[in-house]
Protein backbone atom coordinates (compact mmCIF):
# COMPACT_ATOMS: atom_id res chain seq x y z
CA UNK A 1 0.00 0.00 0.00
CA UNK A 2 1.45 3.37 -1.05
CA UNK A 3 1.59 6.05 2.02
CA UNK A 4 -0.48 8.69 2.27
CA UNK A 5 -1.72 11.67 4.36
CA UNK A 6 -4.75 11.68 6.58
CA UNK A 7 -6.68 14.76 7.29
CA UNK A 8 -9.81 14.87 9.77
CA UNK A 9 -12.39 17.40 7.93
CA UNK A 10 -13.79 19.54 10.92
CA UNK A 11 -16.60 20.96 8.87
CA UNK A 12 -17.50 21.05 5.23
CA UNK A 13 -15.24 23.99 4.49
CA UNK A 14 -12.59 21.75 5.63
CA UNK A 15 -13.34 18.85 3.76
CA UNK A 16 -13.93 20.42 0.41
CA UNK A 17 -10.95 22.74 1.14
CA UNK A 18 -8.62 19.29 0.90
CA UNK A 19 -10.79 17.04 -1.22
CA UNK A 20 -9.46 17.76 -4.06
CA UNK A 21 -5.96 16.83 -3.74
CA UNK A 22 -7.61 13.11 -1.89
CA UNK A 23 -10.20 11.06 -1.43
CA UNK A 24 -12.87 11.20 0.67
CA UNK A 25 -13.33 8.42 3.13
CA UNK A 26 -16.40 7.84 5.12
CA UNK A 27 -16.95 3.69 6.13
CA UNK A 28 -13.77 2.77 4.61
CA UNK A 29 -15.22 -0.44 3.53
CA UNK A 30 -14.84 0.25 -0.25
CA UNK A 31 -11.59 2.52 -0.04
CA UNK A 32 -9.14 0.60 2.03
CA UNK A 33 -9.83 -2.64 0.42
CA UNK A 34 -8.90 -0.65 -3.09
CA UNK A 35 -5.91 0.97 -1.20
CA UNK A 36 -4.36 -2.07 -0.18
CA UNK A 37 -4.86 -3.94 -3.71
CA UNK A 38 -3.30 -0.66 -5.28
CA UNK A 39 -6.50 -0.38 -7.00
CA UNK A 40 -6.84 3.42 -5.30
CA UNK A 41 -3.45 5.27 -4.03
CA UNK A 42 -4.89 8.57 -2.88
CA UNK A 43 -1.97 10.95 -1.80
CA UNK A 44 -4.13 12.30 0.91
CA UNK A 45 -7.32 10.84 2.60
CA UNK A 46 -9.85 13.31 3.99
CA UNK A 47 -11.95 11.65 6.69
CA UNK A 48 -15.62 13.08 6.70
CA UNK A 49 -16.66 10.95 9.69
CA UNK A 50 -17.24 14.38 11.22
CA UNK A 51 -19.31 16.16 9.11
CA UNK A 52 -23.00 16.85 10.11
CA UNK A 53 -24.58 14.77 7.55
CA UNK A 54 -25.91 11.43 9.61
CA UNK A 55 -29.35 12.33 9.86
CA UNK A 56 -32.32 11.16 8.08
CA UNK A 57 -34.90 14.37 8.04
CA UNK A 58 -38.95 14.51 6.22
CA UNK A 59 -38.98 17.05 3.96
CA UNK A 60 -41.82 19.82 3.81
CA UNK A 61 -42.72 18.68 0.44
CA UNK A 62 -43.48 15.44 1.67
CA UNK A 63 -40.15 13.58 0.70
CA UNK A 64 -37.38 12.43 2.91
CA UNK A 65 -33.50 13.90 3.14
CA UNK A 66 -30.69 11.18 3.91
CA UNK A 67 -27.57 12.61 4.69
CA UNK A 68 -24.70 11.20 3.36
CA UNK A 69 -22.96 9.48 6.23
CA UNK A 70 -26.12 8.18 7.36
CA UNK A 71 -24.91 3.87 7.94
CA UNK A 72 -26.88 1.44 5.78
CA UNK A 73 -27.84 -0.07 9.09
CA UNK A 74 -29.63 2.56 10.13
CA UNK A 75 -31.11 3.69 6.99
CA UNK A 76 -32.70 0.13 5.83
CA UNK A 77 -34.25 -0.13 9.73
CA UNK A 78 -35.29 4.13 9.85
CA UNK A 79 -39.12 3.73 10.26
CA UNK A 80 -39.97 6.57 7.61
CA UNK A 81 -38.01 3.93 5.31
CA UNK A 82 -39.61 0.69 6.12
CA UNK A 83 -42.90 2.09 5.99
CA UNK A 84 -43.06 4.60 2.46
CA UNK A 85 -39.81 3.34 0.74
CA UNK A 86 -40.13 -0.47 1.64
CA UNK A 87 -38.06 -0.92 -1.35
CA UNK A 88 -34.91 0.84 0.01
CA UNK A 89 -34.85 -1.08 3.44
CA UNK A 90 -35.38 -4.41 1.19
CA UNK A 91 -32.48 -3.32 -0.79
CA UNK A 92 -30.43 -2.20 2.23
CA UNK A 93 -30.61 -5.52 3.51
CA UNK A 94 -29.91 -7.46 1.04
CA UNK A 95 -26.61 -6.06 1.15
CA UNK A 96 -23.18 -6.93 2.39
CA UNK A 97 -23.42 -8.01 6.07
CA UNK A 98 -24.32 -6.82 9.46
CA UNK A 99 -20.65 -5.34 9.98
CA UNK A 100 -20.68 -3.88 6.56
CA UNK A 101 -23.30 -2.09 6.99
CA UNK A 102 -23.42 -0.65 10.51
CA UNK A 103 -20.09 1.07 8.87
CA UNK A 104 -21.27 1.76 4.98
CA UNK A 105 -22.48 5.03 4.24
CA UNK A 106 -24.75 6.28 1.95
CA UNK A 107 -22.13 8.58 0.01
CA UNK A 108 -20.10 5.89 0.15
CA UNK A 109 -22.58 3.35 -1.24
CA UNK A 110 -23.34 5.60 -4.46
CA UNK A 111 -19.40 5.37 -5.11
CA UNK A 112 -18.63 2.08 -4.66
CA UNK A 113 -16.77 0.92 -7.90
CA UNK A 114 -17.03 -2.84 -9.50
CA UNK A 115 -16.45 -6.15 -8.69
CA UNK A 116 -14.81 -7.31 -11.54
CA UNK A 117 -12.35 -9.19 -10.78
CA UNK A 118 -9.77 -8.36 -13.27
CA UNK A 119 -10.00 -4.73 -12.20
CA UNK A 120 -8.98 -5.85 -9.05
CA UNK A 121 -5.78 -7.35 -9.71
CA UNK A 122 -3.05 -5.91 -8.73
CA UNK A 123 -1.67 -5.76 -11.81
CA UNK A 124 -4.23 -5.00 -13.96
CA UNK A 125 -3.67 -2.35 -16.49
CA UNK A 126 -0.07 -1.81 -15.42
CA UNK A 127 2.67 -3.59 -18.44
CA UNK A 128 2.51 -7.55 -18.20
CA UNK A 129 -0.91 -7.61 -16.38
CA UNK A 130 -4.53 -8.13 -17.36
CA UNK A 131 -5.90 -5.28 -19.52
CA UNK A 132 -7.92 -3.23 -17.89
CA UNK A 133 -9.27 -0.28 -19.40
CA UNK A 134 -10.88 1.36 -16.08
CA UNK A 135 -7.47 0.76 -14.37
CA UNK A 136 -5.70 2.09 -17.35
CA UNK A 137 -7.40 3.46 -20.70
CA UNK A 138 -6.51 2.12 -23.83
CA UNK A 139 -5.01 -1.38 -21.96
CA UNK A 140 -8.03 -3.54 -23.08
CA UNK A 141 -10.54 -5.66 -21.37
CA UNK A 142 -9.59 -8.90 -19.99
CA UNK A 143 -13.32 -10.04 -19.19
CA UNK A 144 -14.63 -9.14 -22.57
CA UNK A 145 -13.32 -12.72 -23.41
CA UNK A 146 -11.79 -13.45 -20.44
CA UNK A 147 -14.48 -15.25 -17.38
CA UNK A 148 -17.21 -12.98 -17.60
CA UNK A 149 -19.63 -14.70 -15.44
CA UNK A 150 -20.55 -11.95 -13.65
CA UNK A 151 -20.57 -9.18 -15.58
CA UNK A 152 -22.79 -6.81 -17.50
CA UNK A 153 -25.69 -7.78 -20.22
CA UNK A 154 -26.76 -4.20 -20.17
CA UNK A 155 -25.05 -0.58 -20.90
CA UNK A 156 -21.82 -2.31 -21.95
CA UNK A 157 -19.38 -0.85 -24.67
CA UNK A 158 -16.24 -2.40 -26.42
CA UNK A 159 -14.30 -1.42 -23.95
CA UNK A 160 -15.81 -2.04 -20.36
CA UNK A 161 -18.21 -5.02 -19.53
CA UNK A 162 -18.21 -4.20 -15.87
CA UNK A 163 -21.54 -4.86 -13.77
CA UNK A 164 -22.32 -1.70 -11.31
CA UNK A 165 -22.47 -3.83 -7.86
CA UNK A 166 -24.96 -1.95 -5.49
CA UNK A 167 -28.01 -3.31 -4.55
CA UNK A 168 -29.40 0.41 -2.51
CA UNK A 169 -28.39 2.18 -5.93
CA UNK A 170 -31.26 0.30 -7.56
CA UNK A 171 -33.63 0.92 -5.21
CA UNK A 172 -32.86 4.64 -5.45
CA UNK A 173 -33.06 4.57 -9.19
CA UNK A 174 -36.74 2.95 -9.21
CA UNK A 175 -37.30 5.65 -6.65
CA UNK A 176 -36.22 8.87 -8.87
CA UNK A 177 -33.85 10.60 -5.93
CA UNK A 178 -31.95 13.29 -6.28
CA UNK A 179 -28.38 13.67 -4.87
CA UNK A 180 -27.05 17.10 -3.48
CA UNK A 181 -23.05 17.59 -4.09
CA UNK A 182 -21.45 20.15 -2.77
CA UNK A 183 -17.76 21.53 -4.35
CA UNK A 184 -15.54 23.87 -5.22
CA UNK A 185 -17.94 25.93 -7.49
CA UNK A 186 -20.83 25.59 -5.04
CA UNK A 187 -23.63 23.38 -4.51
CA UNK A 188 -25.90 21.39 -7.44
CA UNK A 189 -28.37 18.80 -7.85
CA UNK A 190 -27.89 15.36 -9.86
CA UNK A 191 -31.01 13.09 -11.07
CA UNK A 192 -29.81 9.75 -10.07
CA UNK A 193 -30.27 8.60 -13.73
CA UNK A 194 -27.44 10.83 -14.88
CA UNK A 195 -25.26 9.87 -11.48
CA UNK A 196 -23.52 7.05 -12.73
CA UNK A 197 -21.65 6.87 -16.61
CA UNK A 198 -21.98 4.41 -19.21
CA UNK A 199 -18.81 3.62 -20.12
CA UNK A 200 -18.70 4.25 -23.57
CA UNK A 201 -14.79 4.62 -24.30
CA UNK A 202 -14.30 6.09 -21.05
CA UNK A 203 -15.00 3.94 -18.68
CA UNK A 204 -12.29 5.31 -15.65
CA UNK A 205 -15.19 7.70 -15.92
CA UNK A 206 -18.15 6.49 -13.31
CA UNK A 207 -19.96 9.41 -12.25
CA UNK A 208 -20.50 13.21 -12.64
CA UNK A 209 -19.08 14.26 -9.59
CA UNK A 210 -16.31 16.95 -10.52
CA UNK A 211 -12.75 16.79 -8.82
CA UNK A 212 -13.30 17.68 -5.02
CA UNK A 213 -17.23 17.34 -4.74
CA UNK A 214 -18.87 15.85 -1.77
CA UNK A 215 -22.50 14.30 -1.56
CA UNK A 216 -23.78 15.64 0.68
CA UNK A 217 -27.26 13.95 1.04
CA UNK A 218 -29.97 12.67 -1.35
CA UNK A 219 -33.55 13.53 -1.78
CA UNK A 220 -36.08 10.55 -2.19
CA UNK A 221 -39.67 12.39 -3.70
CA UNK A 222 -42.82 11.93 -1.56
CA UNK A 223 -43.95 8.35 -1.87
CA UNK A 224 -46.65 7.71 -4.60
CA UNK A 225 -49.92 7.42 -3.04
CA UNK A 226 -50.99 3.38 -2.84
CA UNK A 227 -47.89 2.41 -4.49
CA UNK A 228 -46.03 -0.74 -3.24
CA UNK A 229 -43.02 -1.54 -3.82
CA UNK A 230 -40.37 -4.58 -3.54
CA UNK A 231 -36.40 -5.55 -4.32
CA UNK A 232 -36.07 -8.74 -5.17
CA UNK A 233 -32.20 -9.97 -5.45
CA UNK A 234 -31.01 -13.63 -6.85
CA UNK A 235 -27.45 -14.11 -6.28
CA UNK A 236 -25.39 -17.75 -5.67
CA UNK A 237 -25.86 -18.02 -2.04
CA UNK A 238 -28.53 -16.31 0.08
CA UNK A 239 -26.54 -13.88 2.50
CA UNK A 240 -23.34 -11.72 2.11
CA UNK A 241 -22.64 -11.73 -2.12
CA UNK A 242 -23.79 -9.69 -4.96
CA UNK A 243 -26.43 -9.86 -7.53
CA UNK A 244 -26.13 -11.86 -10.55
CA UNK A 245 -30.30 -10.30 -10.80
CA UNK A 246 -32.16 -8.12 -9.20
CA UNK A 247 -35.47 -5.92 -9.09
CA UNK A 248 -36.57 -2.94 -7.60
CA UNK A 249 -39.88 -2.23 -8.74
CA UNK A 250 -42.69 0.78 -7.44
CA UNK A 251 -46.11 0.26 -8.87
CA UNK A 252 -49.71 1.07 -8.02
CA UNK A 253 -52.49 -0.27 -9.37
CA UNK A 254 -56.37 0.79 -9.32
CA UNK A 255 -59.12 -0.98 -10.77
CA UNK A 256 -56.78 -3.86 -11.67
CA UNK A 257 -54.84 -2.13 -14.08
CA UNK A 258 -51.25 -0.53 -13.35
CA UNK A 259 -51.14 3.41 -12.78
CA UNK A 260 -47.90 3.98 -12.37
CA UNK A 261 -44.77 1.78 -12.71
CA UNK A 262 -41.22 2.52 -11.77
CA UNK A 263 -38.75 -0.61 -12.50
CA UNK A 264 -34.90 -0.86 -12.06
CA UNK A 265 -32.42 -3.26 -12.21
CA UNK A 266 -29.07 -4.72 -10.46
CA UNK A 267 -26.41 -7.22 -11.56
CA UNK A 268 -26.87 -6.74 -15.02
CA UNK A 269 -26.28 -2.89 -15.88
CA UNK A 270 -22.75 -1.23 -16.32
CA UNK A 271 -25.25 1.27 -13.99
CA UNK A 272 -27.55 0.77 -11.99
CA UNK A 273 -30.14 -0.14 -14.45
CA UNK A 274 -33.50 2.11 -14.83
CA UNK A 275 -35.68 0.53 -17.47
CA UNK A 276 -38.41 2.68 -19.00
CA UNK A 277 -39.22 0.40 -21.57
CA UNK A 278 -40.82 -2.16 -18.75
CA UNK A 279 -41.87 1.30 -17.34
CA UNK A 280 -44.19 1.81 -20.80
CA UNK A 281 -44.87 -1.98 -21.25
CA UNK A 282 -46.67 -1.45 -17.88
CA UNK A 283 -48.58 1.51 -17.56
CA UNK A 284 -52.21 1.45 -18.32
CA UNK A 285 -52.40 -2.70 -18.64
CA UNK A 286 -53.99 -4.82 -16.47
CA UNK A 287 -51.89 -6.28 -13.70
CA UNK A 288 -51.37 -9.60 -14.62
CA UNK A 289 -48.96 -12.06 -16.13
CA UNK A 290 -49.34 -11.52 -19.29
CA UNK A 291 -48.26 -7.77 -18.69
CA UNK A 292 -45.37 -8.34 -16.44
CA UNK A 293 -43.78 -10.89 -19.02
CA UNK A 294 -44.32 -8.21 -21.85
CA UNK A 295 -42.39 -5.45 -19.60
CA UNK A 296 -39.22 -8.08 -19.09
CA UNK A 297 -39.30 -8.67 -22.33
CA UNK A 298 -38.94 -5.02 -23.23
CA UNK A 299 -36.44 -4.40 -20.17
CA UNK A 300 -34.12 -7.58 -21.59
CA UNK A 301 -34.58 -6.19 -25.15
CA UNK A 302 -31.05 -4.57 -25.69
CA UNK A 303 -29.43 -7.32 -23.75
CA UNK A 304 -25.73 -8.29 -25.22
CA UNK A 305 -24.54 -11.67 -23.08
CA UNK A 306 -21.25 -12.65 -23.62
CA UNK A 307 -20.16 -16.37 -23.40
CA UNK A 308 -20.90 -17.40 -19.86
CA UNK A 309 -23.03 -14.76 -18.39
CA UNK A 310 -26.11 -15.63 -21.04
CA UNK A 311 -28.19 -16.93 -18.60
CA UNK A 312 -28.54 -13.19 -16.84
CA UNK A 313 -31.22 -13.06 -19.76
CA UNK A 314 -33.85 -14.95 -18.40
CA UNK A 315 -32.93 -15.08 -14.83
CA UNK A 316 -33.14 -10.84 -14.74
CA UNK A 317 -36.75 -11.24 -17.12
CA UNK A 318 -37.57 -14.09 -14.28
CA UNK A 319 -36.99 -11.62 -11.76
CA UNK A 320 -38.95 -8.47 -12.89
CA UNK A 321 -41.88 -10.53 -13.21
CA UNK A 322 -42.04 -11.82 -9.28
CA UNK A 323 -40.96 -8.27 -8.09
CA UNK A 324 -44.13 -7.44 -9.83
CA UNK A 325 -46.19 -10.17 -8.86
CA UNK A 326 -45.31 -9.44 -5.18
CA UNK A 327 -45.58 -6.07 -5.09
CA UNK A 328 -49.31 -6.57 -6.92
CA UNK A 329 -50.21 -9.46 -4.94
C1 LIG B 1 -17.27 -8.15 1.51
C2 LIG B 1 -18.18 -7.07 0.97
C3 LIG B 1 -19.44 -7.43 0.49
C4 LIG B 1 -20.30 -6.45 -0.02
N1 LIG B 1 -21.53 -6.82 -0.49
C5 LIG B 1 -22.35 -5.87 -1.03
C6 LIG B 1 -23.63 -6.20 -1.56
O1 LIG B 1 -24.05 -7.36 -1.53
N2 LIG B 1 -24.38 -5.21 -2.07
C7 LIG B 1 -23.95 -3.91 -2.10
O2 LIG B 1 -24.68 -3.04 -2.58
N3 LIG B 1 -22.75 -3.56 -1.61
C8 LIG B 1 -21.95 -4.50 -1.08
N4 LIG B 1 -20.72 -4.16 -0.61
C9 LIG B 1 -20.25 -2.79 -0.80
C10 LIG B 1 -20.62 -1.85 0.31
O3 LIG B 1 -21.99 -1.55 0.23
C11 LIG B 1 -19.77 -0.59 0.11
O4 LIG B 1 -18.42 -0.96 0.41
C12 LIG B 1 -20.19 0.56 0.97
O5 LIG B 1 -21.51 0.95 0.70
C13 LIG B 1 -19.26 1.75 0.74
O6 LIG B 1 -19.54 2.74 1.70
P1 LIG B 1 -18.38 3.35 2.60
O7 LIG B 1 -18.99 4.43 3.40
O8 LIG B 1 -17.66 2.30 3.36
O9 LIG B 1 -17.44 3.95 1.47
P2 LIG B 1 -15.88 4.27 1.50
O10 LIG B 1 -15.12 2.99 1.32
O11 LIG B 1 -15.51 5.13 2.64
O12 LIG B 1 -15.76 5.14 0.17
C14 LIG B 1 -16.06 4.57 -1.08
C15 LIG B 1 -15.85 5.64 -2.15
O13 LIG B 1 -16.82 6.67 -1.99
C16 LIG B 1 -16.20 7.94 -1.86
N5 LIG B 1 -17.06 8.71 -0.95
C17 LIG B 1 -17.54 8.29 0.25
N6 LIG B 1 -18.37 9.23 0.76
C18 LIG B 1 -18.42 10.24 -0.15
C19 LIG B 1 -19.12 11.47 -0.21
N7 LIG B 1 -19.95 11.86 0.76
N8 LIG B 1 -18.94 12.28 -1.29
C20 LIG B 1 -18.11 11.89 -2.31
N9 LIG B 1 -17.42 10.72 -2.29
C21 LIG B 1 -17.59 9.90 -1.24
C22 LIG B 1 -14.81 7.63 -1.35
O14 LIG B 1 -13.88 8.65 -1.70
C23 LIG B 1 -14.50 6.32 -2.05
O15 LIG B 1 -14.05 6.59 -3.36
C24 LIG B 1 -19.87 -5.11 -0.05
C25 LIG B 1 -18.62 -4.74 0.46
C26 LIG B 1 -17.77 -5.73 0.95
C27 LIG B 1 -16.43 -5.31 1.49
S1 LIG C 1 -14.88 -5.29 -17.57
FE1 LIG C 1 -14.18 -3.18 -17.23
S2 LIG C 1 -13.32 -3.29 -15.16
FE2 LIG C 1 -13.40 -5.40 -15.92
S3 LIG C 1 -11.44 -5.81 -16.97
FE3 LIG C 1 -12.85 -5.02 -18.51
S4 LIG C 1 -12.39 -2.83 -18.54
FE4 LIG C 1 -11.61 -3.60 -16.60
Amino acid sequence: MQTFQYVKASGIEKALASGGSGKFIAGGTTLVDLMKLSVETPSTLVDINPLPLNKIEKLPNGGLRIGAMVRNSDLAWNEDVQKSYAVLSQALLSGASPQLRNMATTGGNLMQRTRCAYFREPSAGIPGGYGCNKRTPGTGCAAMDGYNRVHAILGTSDHCIATHPSDMCVAMAALEAVIHVEGPKGKRTIAFEDFHKLPGDTPQIENALEPGELITHVDLPKPVDGARSVYLKLRDRASYEFALASAAVVVHVEGGHVRYARVAMGGVGTKPWRSHEAEHALTGKPADAHAFRAAAEAALAKAKPRQDNGFKVELAKRCIVRSLKLATA
